[in-house]
């Protein structure tokens, strides 16, 4: 019963609903951030540093009520790291309360997925901040409409309306040309102005759309997150599309929540959602910008178990604690590299090389539609690629002797054309299938 009433306010009623303005539908949470960040002063700046302290305490006070955390700890700086491991193995020393809370687990594409407990109001939180980073290209959360094109299994329909989210979803599971039509058109048709997807997806739209020679001009923003984005996705879609790609990082665990700027295409870690570090491999804090090391989150949303100095297992490099560019107060960051054990390539001296280091070149995009890294055999990696029409045994040639250029010899290198890529249970890209035994 609950189910249908919540499908009939999403297809047909939400409209009405949405005449409510967000601050009063999206829940007290919701309103409560909203008044946090805009006090009535005005003066976010300089209020940002203080309520980042008054939240490190709060949340320092709910550690002393597990049984993890040391009680004596004072201050951020005194707490040890964690990493999933440390919560894994002990989650019941970190929790505090299962009111008011779920209990869900991280996707991961690697490894056995994180399990904890964390707050049902997250919801409108992160709506709240999400929606405050896409603001920056645009967004308004109270008129704006969405395309999304991300984990959506649509069962043989084309398109599903959600009147109270403001989104048309498409079924990301059917990249056929065909579907990728029917989704530009429908765009161009409504005039929607906003595209939320998985880089991977907006990248094939994006080239679809190129190829027929449809330039989506009513589209404002791809609004992209939730895996990695690979450079040669800016370029097509921002340089030769036009459009702006705004990209930001997050992740299940709620810790950090980074987005890109007005004009910056950094990422700026909004301070009072969580606490951002950036440590290098001995634990220290980086301060060197151009270095590179593992985002660490400290996060605020989460009072049922807290994460405290939680390593993310993602790296990024430094820019600084405030943003040169475009003046952000708090961690700023590029080159963000996902969860790493899923990103190493291993080779046959015994190291291993990342998957960003192998980039590929631009040029070889305009002959492929799809490519993935697969390694089931230390010091052997193989390229699958899917062919477009005018790919050639050379294009082969050019990407494995572009490998070799960059790892010499301690890879063998093949490159096999397939009919389509492996994609997670979430229809998310993965870049490498490891399957190697280290
Ligand atoms: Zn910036």
């Amino acid at each position: 019963m609950l189910a249908l009433i919540k499908s009939l306010l999403e297809t047909y009623l939400g409209g009405f609903v949405r005449l409510i303005p967000s601050y009063y539908l999206f829940g007290s949470s919701y309103r409560d951030f909203f008044r946090y960040y805009y006090p009535s002063n005005g003066n976010i700046n300089k209020n940002t540093e203080d309520l980042v302290r008054l939240n490190l305490s709060r949340i320092i006070a709910l550690s002393k009520k597990t049984s993890f955390y040391n009680a004596d700890n004072e201050s951020i700086e005194q707490f040890s790291f964690i990493n999933k491991e440390t919560i894994m193995l002990q989650t019941n020393r970190f929790l505090i309360s299962k009111a008011g809370a779920d209990y869900i687990t991280t996707g991961g594409t690697s490894g056995k997925p994180l399990a904890f407990y964390i707050n049902k109001n997250r919801k409108g939180i992160e709506w709240f901040w999400m929606t405050h980073n896409w603001s920056k290209v645009g967004f308004d959360v109270d008129k704006s409409w969405r395309a999304v094109l991300r984990n959506h299994k649509l069962h043989g329909k084309k398109v599903v309306v959600n009147r109270l989210m403001k989104e048309y979803q498409f079924d990301n599971f059917n990249q056929s040309a065909q579907y990728l039509d029917f989704v530009i058109d429908f765009i161009e048709r409504k005039q929607i102005p906003f595209v939320h997807a998985y880089p991977s997806a907006a990248f094939q739209l994006a080239k679809r759309a190129l190829s027929t020679g449809k330039k989506l001009p009513c589209v404002q923003a791809f609004l992209c997150g939730s895996e990695n984005v690979l450079p040669a996705y800016k370029e097509l879609i921002q340089n030769e599309l036009g459009i702006r790609m705004y990209t930001w990082y997050g992740h299940s665990e709620k810790l950090i929540l980074a987005g890109e700027g007005k004009t910056c295409e950094n990422y700026h870690a909004l301070p009072l959602y969580g606490y951002a570090e950036l440590i290098d491999e001995n634990e220290q804090n980086i301060t060197q910008s151009g270095q590179t090391g593992e985002l660490v989150g400290t996060g605020f949303i989460n009072t049922v178990m807290p994460f405290i100095r939680y390593r993310t297992g993602d790296y990024a490099e430094y820019v600084g604690e405030t943003c040169p560019d475009c003046g952000h107060i708090g961690l700023t960051f590029k080159n963000v590299t996902g969860r790493w054990d899923g990103e190493k390539i291993y080779t046959s001296n015994g190291g291993f090389v990342t998957t960003t280091a192998l980039n590929m070149h631009n040029d070889i995009y305009d002959h492929i539609s799809n490519f993935q890294y697969y390694q089931d055999t230390v010091g052997k990696l193989e390229v699958r690629v899917v062919p477009l029409p005018t790919f050639t045994q050379q294009h082969k040639v050019e990407i494995k002797n572009e490998i070799i250029e960059k790892v010499g010899e301690q890879l063998v290198i093949t490159v096999v054309e397939v009919p389509d890529i492996e994609y997670t249970i979430n229809r998310k890209y993965k870049l490498l299938v490891q399957k190697a035994v280290v």
